[in-house]
């Protein structure tokens, strides 16, 4: 059996274990998660092992990114399985502060981050949402100070905000974006899927299928307009509710109106059920 790495819950043990590895002169990437791990988050691992000495993993539900509308209690937490995934993973090091550890009782500091912040994706539909990942986010940076950091791309704004932050506060984190990583059918991994009924589940897949044809459809010249609302329609038909469709700019995130005006990237969140998804994809 490989040897569970060590876990950390306070900041001070935080602390004595980084400086040991960094005695041995190691570069340090971190990969934060919210745990629940699957292939997604295990990609970020192996990429992060081509990319460093050690790896710092951090499992965190953090309560300030949902609102109180949202799934914060009932957000799958399976340790243990994690833990078996991380050592196979041969992770460094586990740092698992419990909420009063990250936010002591009279804890009063945020991070606000514009920019991609606020480019009317889902910071429109989750107004609290980036102000609880930088606040986080910058936290995990300034405990660890590691290396490089490991994001996924599912998250495709977050990548970006967190990108933002870390080159604006000079944190001296490479941000590193890792492709995403899906089902055989082409859902988008994620935490949440486990939330989806068998008969949600069967549909869920039409995010994916309909985007890449969009992508496909704009490559060969159609109309990016009638592309955009043909590919909502299908999303909605399907039986989802659409938050948000869009073309964007890949690196900017502003709005484009040809795919002249790119890189594009088609970006999407929608809920089926009680259950949102998102998912993107270049063009
Ligand atoms: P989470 O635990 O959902 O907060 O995700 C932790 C990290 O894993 C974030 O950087 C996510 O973007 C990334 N991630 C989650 N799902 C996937 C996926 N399917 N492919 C690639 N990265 C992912």
């Amino acid at each position: 059996m490989p040897t569970a790495p060590a876990v950390v819950r306070t900041p001070s043990s935080l602390r004595l274990a980084l400086k040991r590895l960094r005695a041995r002169r190691a570069t340090i990437a971190l990969v934060p998660t919210m745990g629940a791990l699957h292939e997604g988050h295990l990609a970020l691992l192996r990429q992060a092992k081509r990319r460093a000495s050690r790896i710092v993993v951090s499992i965190f539900v953090n309560p300030t990114q949902f609102a109180p509308h949202e799934d914060f209690g009932s957000y799958p937490r399976t340790w243990k399985a994690d833990l078996a995934k991380l050592a196979d993973a041969k992770v460094d090091l586990v740092w698992h502060p419990d909420v009063r550890t990250m936010y002591p009782q009279d804890f009063a500091t945020r991070i606000l981050t514009e920019g991609p912040a606020t480019a009317g994706l889902e910071d429109r539909f989750r107004p609290h949402f980036f102000g609880g990942v930088t606040t986080v986010v910058g936290k995990l940076f300034i405990q660890c100070r590691p290396d490089i950091a490991l994001f996924g791309q599912k998250d495709y704004q977050q990548l970006k905000v967190v990108t933002r932050m870390a080159a604006d506060l000079d944190l001296g984190v490479k941000i590193i974006g890792i492709p995403i990583v899906r089902e055989r059918d082409g859902l988008a991994m994620s935490s949440r899927n486990i939330y989806l009924s068998i008969e949600q589940r069967a549909v869920a897949p039409t995010l994916y299928r309909t985007m890449k044809k969009a992508a496909e459809q704009l490559r060969n010249g159609k109309d990016l307009e009638a592309v955009m609302a043909d590919a909502a329609e299908t999303i909605e038909d399907a039986g989802f509710s659409l938050d948000y469709f869009e073309a964007r700019h890949a690196e900017t995130l502003s709005p484009i109106h040809s795919i002249k005006d790119g890189p594009v990237r088609l970006l999407v969140a929608a809920k089926i059920g009680t259950t949102r998804l998102i998912d993107n994809i270049g063009v």
